[in-house]
């Protein structure tokens, strides 16, 4: 734990019990701060009690005493509204900050000069966090990974020396964080996403903008025109800039070429090589790919410990996870895909003998965007309550069935991949769908598949 230091012996309201919250809980009152908590669920404000914490309704309170309002990310600050606890503060004048604000206090005080890379974008964060930690930990470094992903930011291990905090941040954190900056920062892509509490996709490109504006270093993944934008603005700033691109234009930086990263355009140096990684499929991750490259580079790692670690890298549970194989089938456990976009990468790893489950809570529009794919589908399983209306848009089209089930579906397709004449048949749960018809959440949906698979007459793990 990082004990939050810079309000020893000062009053501080947080808003937000939820894992992160309680966590900026216990570093304000490990670091001296006096807390009072609040939350809208009265389980939380009751754990809070019995961890001896002052649960108190923040309505109630003299918030002219107040130092500062913590807020969790979750909590509504701009959009759709303000939630009550942020018109108070702002009423009382009280300044209103979360938990990685709080980090980059402790940081400045203790060490300024340590390593910290931070990573947003619309997509791909949990993927780059994870890759840039890993490769750094296989090349001996002391690392510490968290933020929006696993461990909270206050519950790591405080800046210190060569240490290099690895930490994925939502926009909702750099919201909260106005004194972000970090020594490089990364922003891989940007596209409308969590409008609803951004207003507009000029408030949360500019949010996100913040993170690289502030970085020593920025990395900017630069194939969406908002991204682009921003490094155009950034030039003219005098910072070093690494800019990632897929396209052949790219000016300057680093440029993937199918499964190869270079350093600019492919005329330069070659960086690293993806193929046959199998954590790291398709062109999405080969944009993270490079920008985990570029950062770890800019941390002063050869390109021989930056491939092994690429090599190395065992990918993320839930996203196009490879759990095995069932004969010469591929067995991808893509339960984390909630919405065609996502479903639509993994579609694009693979370019023929899919065995597609898809299915559960659709999305507006379901899989109608999927379609330029189809061919890739050798047959869908359908499952969940979007099985009619994914039927409806396969007819025609792709050979299907209805399958109901996610074990159902699983079996049917293993017996079919056993038959079909592919060299490498894929057997693909990315259900373009959110998982509540059927499940309590992606992860147990995924997990599912796991255990499913793993019972597969003919299954092998590697
Ligand atoms: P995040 O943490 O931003 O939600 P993840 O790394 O968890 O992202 O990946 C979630 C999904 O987003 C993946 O399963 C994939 O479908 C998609 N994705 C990952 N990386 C990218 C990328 N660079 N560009 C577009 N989509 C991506």
């Amino acid at each position: 734990m990082i004990p939050v230091e810079t309000f020893r012996g000062k009053s501080v309201a947080l808003f937000g019990l939820g894992g992160s919250g309680f966590a900026t809980a216990e570093a304000l009152r490990a670091g001296g701060a006096r807390v009072v908590v609040w939350d809208d669920a009265e389980k939380a404000v009751e754990k809070a009690r019995s961890a001896g914490f002052d649960a108190t309704d923040l309505r109630t309170i003299d918030w002219k005493g107040m130092a500062a309002l913590v807020l969790s990310p979750g909590v509504p600050l701009t959009h759709p509204a303000p939630h009550w606890s942020v018109d108070l503060a702002r009423k009382a004048d009280v300044e209103i900050i979360g938990d990685i604000e709080l980090f980059c206090r402790e940081r400045k005080r203790l060490a300024p000069d340590a390593p910290f890379i931070a990573i947003t974008g619309t997509n791909g964060k949990s993927t780059t966090t994870a890759l840039i930690a890993h490769i750094l930990r296989e090349a001996g470094r002391d690392v510490q990974l968290g933020g929006n992903i696993g461990t909270p930011i206050l519950h790591l291990a405080a800046p210190a020396g060569d240490r290099i905090h690895v930490i994925e941040m939502s926009s909702y954190q750099i919201d909260l964080a106005p004194s972000l900056a970090p020594s490089i920062g990364l922003l891989l892509n940007l596209s409308p996403d969590h409008i609803d509490r951004h207003g507009t996709m000029e408030h949360y490109a500019a949010v996100k903008e913040r993170l690289v504006i502030a970085a020593d270093t920025a990395i900017i993944g630069v194939d969406d025109p908002h991204s682009e934008a921003i490094a155009v603005r950034l030039d003219h700033s005098g910072k070093p800039i690494v800019r990632i691109s897929l396209s052949e234009n790219l000016p300057a930086g680093i440029h993937v070429r199918g499964r190869e990263i270079f350093a600019w355009r492919g005329h330069g140096r070659k960086l690293a090589d993806l193929a046959g990684i199998g954590s790291l499929r398709g062109d999405h991750n080969a944009q993270n790919a490079a920008a985990a490259v570029a950062a770890c580079l800019r941390i002063g790692l050869d390109e021989a410990k930056i491939q092994a670690g690429l090599a190395s890298f065992p990918g993320l549970a839930h996203r196009m996870e490879q759990v095995g194989r069932v004969g010469k089938a591929l067995l991808i456990n893509d339960s984390k895909a909630t919405n065609a976009d996502s479903t639509e990468k993994a579609l694009l790893s693979f370019d023929e003998g899919i065995f597609w489950i898809a299915g559960g809570k659709a999305k507006d529009g379901g899989i109608r965007p999927l379609a330029p794919y189809f061919p890739r589908i050798a047959k869908a399983y359908l499952i969940g309550a979007a099985m009619d209306d994914f039927a409806a848009t396969l007819e025609g089209k792709v050979p299907y069935e209805r399958a109901i089930t996610l074990q159902v579906a699983l079996e049917s397709a293993a017996r079919d991949a056993k038959n079909a004449d592919f060299d490498e048949p894929v057997i693909l749960l990315s259900p373009s769908c959110a998982s509540f018809d059927q499940f309590p959440n992606f992860e147990v949906r995924g997990a599912m598949f796991r255990e499913l698979a793993e019972k597969l007459p003919g299954y092998s793990a590697q």
